[in-house]
């Protein structure tokens, strides 16, 4: 499991060996990531066989959109649940990553949030996603999209900003030695609005996403508990700050749910959150999940919720929505708990 061992720590699991052994092996990890240590080829044979380089088995490696999306559950040795979906798109391959096994989040519509909190990843347990990803994409491609990780979403399970200290460091991994863009990352949060503040301080700017999906106190609470603790105002107050701080611009993500938030009244008060923002919005069409009747609205209603926006001089895209029937769709994550083999 090296993906856990700190980056700079690897030079002392081999007293033996030559200093430069620990660099071939850290290159191999992050720089040109492979899916068996056999395809580390600069390596003496005996060592090879006894590296161990994944701290999760692949449990299932599904794939969906005539190949374009591939979803792998991930299974740590202590049985938590790690699930990573990758995205081909004609000029990207965008990997979408969990930070914590579960969420505790408790928002009413997603599926991971249904069904609780597990525990936190460790950064070495992000990072091994992409890694993992990079190893997959070197071997087999992805149709004609890009054969590299070019984006990276923190939208799988978890809120990456209650697993501060390991997102960081998985960030400082992916920007520093696996040589990724800041803005090529983007952290999707419910709106934990000091981390927002502390994310604006770092030395990279990775782009925001704010998971709003209520313009007003009353229906946000309904569907997101977190606002009673940070309710609109503070999580728009710290969206503004690192906007400012950081000169990125963030988006709003939006899950449009039937009957509930895809009303003209919350179109006409998120045209006015987002023009406050500057931001760029982003709407979902809800993915049906097990535990509530809750139901993506009609084309029709989605295209008046999106003319009211646009007419109010937002700038709105629709998400396509990868996945579905592998139930790797945006909110659909959540492993089927029960470990196995145990
Ligand atoms: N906790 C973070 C990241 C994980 S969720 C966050 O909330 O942003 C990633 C995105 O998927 C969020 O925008 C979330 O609101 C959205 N989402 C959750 N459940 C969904 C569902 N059932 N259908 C569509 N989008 C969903």
């Amino acid at each position: 499991m090296l993906y856990l061992t700190e980056p700079e720590e690897l030079s002392s699991l081999w007293p033996d060996e030559p200093s430069y052994r620990a660099d071939q092996i850290r290159k191999w990890l992050y720089q040109s990531p492979v899916l068996e240590p056999a395809d580390m080829t600069n390596l003496p044979g005996d060592l090879r066989d006894g590296l161990d380089l994944w701290p999760f088995a692949i449990e299932t490696e599904q794939v969906a959109d005539s190949g374009r999306t591939v979803k792998w559950l991930m299974r740590a040795p202590d049985g938590a649940s790690i699930e990573a979906v990758l995205m081909g798109y004609p000029r990207r391959t965008t990997l979408c990553i969990s930070s914590q096994a579960g969420c505790a989040m408790a928002c009413t519509f997603c599926a991971t949030g249904q069904f609780g909190f597990e525990r936190h990843l460790q950064a070495g347990e992000i990072v091994a996603q992409v890694a993992y990803a990079a190893a997959y994409l070197a071997r087999n491609g992805l149709g004609t999209s890009p054969p590299r990780v070019t984006n990276v979403v923190f939208m799988g399970m978890g809120e990456p900003l209650a697993n501060y200290a390991n997102v960081k460091t998985a960030i400082d991994r992916f920007t520093g030695l696996m040589g990724m863009s800041a803005r090529s990352i983007t952290v999707s949060t419910v709106g934990v609005a000091p981390a927002i503040r502390k994310l604006a301080e770092e030395p990279w700017r990775v782009s925001l996403a704010v998971s709003l999906h209520a313009a007003d106190d009353e229906l946000r609470t309904s569907l997101v508990p977190l606002n009673k603790r940070y309710p609109l105002e503070d999580v728009i107050g710290a969206t503004e700050y690192f906007v400012q701080r950081t000169g990125r611009r963030a988006s709003i993500e939006w899950t449009l749910i039937a009957g509930t938030n895809d009303t003209l009244e919350q179109a006409d008060k998120l045209a006015a959150i987002a023009r406050r923002l500057r931001a760029h919005i982003n709407v979902i069409a809800l993915n049906p999940t097990p535990l509530t009747s809750d139901q993506p609205p009609s084309r029709a209603a989605t295209t008046a919720f999106l003319s009211r926006l646009t007419g109010a001089g937002a700038n709105v895209t629709l998400r396509d929505t990868r996945g579905q029937d592998i139930d790797a769709a945006c909110g659909q994550l959540r492993a089927r708990s029960l470990t196995i083999g145990t």
